[in-house]
């Protein structure tokens, strides 16, 4: 085993043979080159057939069997054209990831290549291994999935992708992409009905996501002499570096020559499939970076997200790196999250959290400010559910990632604001009085982040004129946490609205009808506002006294998704139903049990077959050395306490994993799927792991480096 560590780090140094285009073109030239959007059907599609697809994706309504056909043949020549060979429905599973199934074009009996419009918009994947969370036992086995026009089909590879979305033939949703759909709909009407009390114009509302990705990008090789890497996604040993992040020095360091290569390399692939790609940094940990795309409609920008980490792992392949985007593959080290940036934005361009120089457009900004943090505040517990994974769980309040306490940071100016708003609360309205004035609204600063108002602490921050959802896991899917968010804000909008409709009927001005809904907002959500440091011992005691919840793990987390209270708002904007809802729970413990059980696993078998014979084999020749001292008359006392030393390790190690392994045998047994991961997450996960890793953390300390079977943390984060 340690021989496999030295045949690794003997390959770190043979640089992977890429060729990287020095003369590439101008982005512009072929930015886009292999997708087939809008700019596509309306090249390629009779004007009367191109209105139609487009009226309908705006206004999410179906597409008609004779225009699907129009596009299917449109989109078959375009591929065709560029070397496409077959076709996929493209869709996200719950399993995480993407999924597809790849026919061909060409029809054997008729000789020529064929793409009907039924089989653009619906296609019958075998879905008897996806996780149906006891849906599909109970209910009907097979599902089909269904174009999501809203989406623009792409060439990967010689494959013409089609996003679509995963249903049960029963119609339950099985798949992420379904549920973000719906609650953007939801945002959509909702922001629209508030957007009109300002201005009638005023159709549609988006919501957009420019999603900030951190990866880790470690050398294939020594990757692939970590088991747990390889198995879980994340080193479940390895003793800190000497050098950590402590120097500070990473953070937007100079990029490393080889990965400044694979990053350029991706970057070409991603803008050939419309993916705006713009920023590229190291981030703090060693060998930790960041890519961040230009903000895009949340299904489109979250559908580029899943194909650019796809793009990204295969590139990373031919670099000969591994990309790793878990949530904490590192102890000790920065983890890695998936920034959500987001805002609402009209089709007559207005960001809605941009405030602006004009009193009145600032009166609409607030309300849409307002209404999140009220929104956020409502539904605290289901925005944590909507981020809870396994791999989260190792992240959120490690001291370097937000805690898993939700809460809001608004920054010092909009906290003045607020302040004055809500304490100009009896101010009474003359008319012809200036309002905004009077409640002193009128001069929010249209840039209001300086640089040192930049509170990087906060799972949720307002950064300027968007807000930024900081607690999305690095591997995650933002479908979820996008679907829950634009949810929560698409109620609490509604609610608004209702209660501005009623005021205004009873005679009340408006503009005073809405302020007073807002002030009542800045009131009751006040508990959820923190302005300090998310990281430290005393915000944890502060929420605690304001009452904030402070879910741990994922198995408690998604309990949040079940409550009456989601259960009604799901099913109110038509999100999900009941039965998707539990189902999908399901899902998502059945795969938190069988992430740790690997996890144990792993840890038993590296533990047990690897660490301790290296440990008992260089215990031996301490011994034979404590021999030789004695029979010399030499004082052996420094070799035989480090002989002491390795035992009480090599105790701790074995009691832990038997008992651990008892504790599997004992849960396996528990049917309910609930209890059991909670099982896993208390008895086995938290009782277990680190006991285990810090006696082989220690035992790496001890043992002679020559004898060491794991690539060592020193080793496998610093890329040259
Ligand atoms: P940071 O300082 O956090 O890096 P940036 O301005 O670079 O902030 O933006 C980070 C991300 O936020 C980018 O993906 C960017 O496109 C996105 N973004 C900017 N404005 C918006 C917006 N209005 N809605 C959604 N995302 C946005
Ligand atoms: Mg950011």
């Amino acid at each position: 085993m340690a021989q496999l560590r030295f045949e690794a780090l003997k390959k770190l140094n043979e640089r992977p043979k890429v060729h990287v285009d020095a003369t590439t073109p101008h982005i512009s030239q072929f930015f886009g080159e292999n997708v087939f959007g809008m700019e596509q059907m309306r090249a390629t599609l009779a004007p009367a057939v191109f209105k139609k697809v487009s009226h309908a994706i705006k206004n999410h309504e179906k597409i008609d069997e004779a225009t699907a056909d129009a596009v299917a043949s449109a989109a078959k020549s375009w591929a065709i054209a560029k070397g496409a060979t077959h076709f996929t429905h493209w869709f996200q599973p719950m399993t995480g990831g993407t999924a597809e199934k790849h026919d061909s074009f060409f029809d054997a009996l008729s000789g020529i290549e064929k793409f009907k419009g039924s089989e653009l918009v619906q296609q019958e994947p075998d879905a008897s291994s996806f996780p149906s969370g006891g849906i599909r036992s109970t209910f009907e086995a097979r599902g089909y999935t269904a174009w999501d026009p809203t989406s623009p089909m792409f060439l990967y590879g010689k494959t013409l992708s089609i996003p679509t979305i995963f249903v049960s033939y029963t119609g339950e949703t099985l798949d992420t992409k379904s549920p973000l759909l719906k609650a953007l709909k939801a945002v959509d009407i909702a922001a629209t009905k508030v957007c009109q009390l300002f201005d009638k114009d005023i159709q549609h509302v988006v919501a957009s996501l420019g999603p900030e990705q951190e990866y880790f990008a470690v050398d294939k090789a020594l990757f692939n002499a970590r088991p747990d890497l390889v198995m879980a996604g994340r080193t479940v040993f390895g003793h800190a570096p000497a050098r950590g992040q402590q120097l500070e020095d990473h953070y937007f360091g100079t990029i490393p020559g080889r990965v400044y290569d694979f990053m350029r390399d991706f970057e070409i692939e991603c803008w050939k499939l419309g993916i705006p790609v713009r920023t590229r940094h190291n981030e703090v940990a060693p060998s930790q970076f960041e890519v961040a795309p230009l903000f895009e409609e949340v299904n489109v920008a979250n559908d580029h997200n899943q194909l650019m980490m796809d793009v990204i792992s295969r590139v990373g392949d031919k670099h000969n790196l591994k990309i790793l985007f878990h949530e904490k593959p590192f102890a000790g080290l920065n983890g890695s999250g998936k920034h959500n940036n987001w805002s609402l934005i009209t089709d007559t361009g207005v960001n809605l959290y941009a405030p602006s120089s004009s009193a009145r457009d600032n009166l609409l900004f607030l309300t849409f400010f307002v209404t999140t943090i009220k929104a956020v505040y409502e539904h605290a517990d289901l925005l944590r559910a909507s981020i809870a994974t396994a791999g989260n769980d190792f992240r959120l309040g490690a001291n370097e990632a937000p805690p898993a306490i939700v809460s809001v940071f608004i920054g010092s100016q909009m906290t003045a604001v607020l302040d004055e708003l809500e304490t100009n609360g009896n101010i009474k309205i003359e008319k012809g009085d200036n309002m905004y004035m009077k409640l002193g609204i009128d001069q929010i600063p249209e840039i209001i982040l300086d640089a040192t108002d930049r509170n990087r602490t906060s799972p949720f921050a307002f950064t300027g004129n968007k807000f930024e959802f900081r607690a999305v896991g690095g591997s995650d899917n933002c479908a979820t946490p996008m679907a829950v968010l634009n949810l929560i804000v698409a109620e609490q909008l509604t609610q608004l609205f209702e209660t501005v409709s009623k005021e205004i009927d009873k005679g009340e001005e408006k503009r005073l009808a809405i302020v007073n809904v807002l002030r009542k907002y800045i009131k009751e959500s006040k508990a959820i506002r923190f302005e300090g440091d998310g990281y430290s011992d005393e915000w944890v005691k502060e929420a605690g006294k304001r009452g904030l919840s402070n879910i741990k793990n994922m198995p408690r987390a998604i309990e949040a998704y079940v409550s009456k209270k989601s259960l009604t708002l799901f099913e109110k904007h038509e999100v999900m139903s009941h039965k998707e809802a539990e189902a999908r729970n399901e899902i998502k413990l059945e795969s938190y049990i069988k992430r740790v059980q690997i996890e144990a696993r792993v840890i038993g078998d590296l533990a047990m077959n690897h660490i301790i014979p290296t440990a008992i084999a260089y215990q031996n020749k301490l011994i034979n050395n404590a021999n030789g001292l004695k029979g010399l008359g030499i004082d052996n006392t420094a070799v035989t306490q480090t002989i002491k030393e390795i035992s009480g390790h090599i105790e701790t190690i074995k009691v832990g994993v038997r008992e651990m392994i008892e504790e599997r045998k004992r849960l396996n047994k528990v049917t309910d799927t609930h209890k059991r991961a909670i099982g896993y997450c208390d008895d086995v996960k938290e009782k277990y792991f680190e006991k285990i890793r810090d006696a082989v953390d220690k035992l790496e300390l001890l043992v002679d480096d020559e004898d060491w079977p794991l690539v060592k943390y020193r080793e496998l984060l610093f890329l040259r």
